[in-house]
């Protein structure tokens, strides 16, 4: 017997979700995750992955990710610090420090775990750490697990953050104060202001920690936010994730030798968690390499960006204020986007809505992702797809 307790528990929250409508129905694709997907036998035009760069199914890197596994196997066998330490994952870490023009790198499993374990690598009870508010999750969690003192800043307000941080500075409670911001919010595709973040940091002596999960691959020609600020020497932490525009799965963080030093003994992930598999460090060096060489990718994700954009706007759908590639459609009421959603993907055209509580009451979107595998002529159909859904449903004339 099964405890009745947790059953009970279990089947009175799940029916609650199913009676509100909130419990998710996991899509499951029958192939790659590239900018065309089959889910039930149906092919869709795919504006829903992170893959922004197309990497994910890149002939390139799914060879080298096979001649790794040839040569080291498929898994590392240990953690980092007892011998799972193989050539090939100190070789990704050197590829990521020059990439990111710093002197070391640390790779985590995935970016998620990368912030549990870095953040709480370094702050603790007797610190506070300043976050924006619509931080991501693994931020929040981060945070929260490493004890410190978390204090919300109103979303991108320069103004709130240099009041809090004055107050926590003043308070003289505070060891240590660290400032901690996703670099591109994935939700608006809005970039973090680092030059006054900076300003302000210098002013507060604040330790700054950048998230850069949607800017990697795709700001600052696929360096970074801080890259495209050139900010490198100022931002302490310019953490980011090989699961998104890199195309496979990991994260990591850049900095100066004393921090990766200090993460590869203090992060709890890097220490009791089996290292990156020799297949997936494999692919990511490609990636990066391929990024150093040519910023082909990163320049037809910008350009399908603008297209898609452009479209939506002449087709006069609200597009939000968006200074990247990732294209909300804001429709507003919740109902409505995630019926829009739905007809979208009866059309042909897999496009996810996000509604409150991910983002506030009465904004809620169709969130785009374009990348640099989509085609003109897919492009093409997805503007055609919105511009019938949206007539048909009265969210445009
Ligand atoms: C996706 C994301 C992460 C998590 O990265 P994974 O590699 O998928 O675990 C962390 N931070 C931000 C801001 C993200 O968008």
């Amino acid at each position: 017997m099964t405890s009745q307790k947790l059953n009970t528990f279990l089947e009175n929250n799940l029916q609650e979700l199913k009676d509100n409508g909130l419990y998710n129905e996991i899509d499951v694709l029958e192939g790659p995750n590239g900018p065309k997907i089959t889910i039930d036998g149906q092919k869709l035009i795919n504006m829903s992955s992170n893959n922004y760069l197309g990497f994910a199914n890149d002939e390139r890197l799914k060879a080298k990710a096979n001649e790794a596994t040839d040569i080291y196997g498929v898994g590392a066998g240990a953690v980092r610090t007892i011998n799972g330490t193989q050539a090939i994952h100190e070789e990704l870490e050197d590829k990521i420090a020059a990439f990111k023009h710093t002197e070391a790198a640390v790779a985590f499993q995935s970016g998620f775990n990368c912030n549990m374990g870095a953040i709480s690598a370094v702050m603790n009870k007797n610190d506070a750490i300043l976050s924006d508010e619509l931080n991501h999750a693994s931020i929040i969690d981060g945070c929260r697990l490493s004890g410190a003192k978390v204090i919300r800043v109103k979303h991108q307000d320069m103004d709130d953050l240099r009041a809090k941080a004055k107050e926590a500075v003043e308070s003289g409670q505070y060891e240590k104060i660290m400032y901690i911001t996703d670099g591109v919010f994935s939700m608006d595709g809005d970039v973090a202001k680092l030059p006054e973040i900076v300003e302000i940091a210098e002013e507060f002596d604040l330790i700054t920690y950048v998230d850069d999960a949607h800017g990697s691959g795709v700001m600052g020609k696929g360096a970074g936010t801080v890259k495209h600020f050139g900010l490198q020497d100022k931002i302490d932490f310019q953490m980011g994730t090989l699961s998104k525009a890199v195309g496979v799965v990991g994260g990591y963080v850049a900095g100066t030798q004393n921090l990766i030093d200090w993460l590869k003994v203090r992060a709890r992930p890097f220490l009791f968690s089996t290292s990156l598999t020799p297949g997936a460090s494999a692919a990511c060096i490609e990636a990066i390499d391929i990024m150093s060489n040519s910023t082909e990718e990163n320049e037809r994700l910008w350009e399908n960006g603008r297209y898609l954009k452009d479209g939506l706007k002449n087709l006069g759908f609200d597009i939000g204020n968006s200074e990247t590639p990732i294209t909300p459609c804001i429709i507003g009421e919740e109902k409505l986007t995630q019926t829009f959603s739905k007809r979208l993907t009866e059309e042909g055209v897999y496009a996810k809505s996000i509604v409150f509580p991910t983002v506030p009451r009465g904004t809620g979107r169709v969130r785009n992702m374009p990348s640099a595998a989509h085609t003109k002529e897919m492009l093409d159909q997805v503007l055609a797809t919105y511009e019938k859904v949206g007539k048909e449903l009265n969210v445009i004339k």
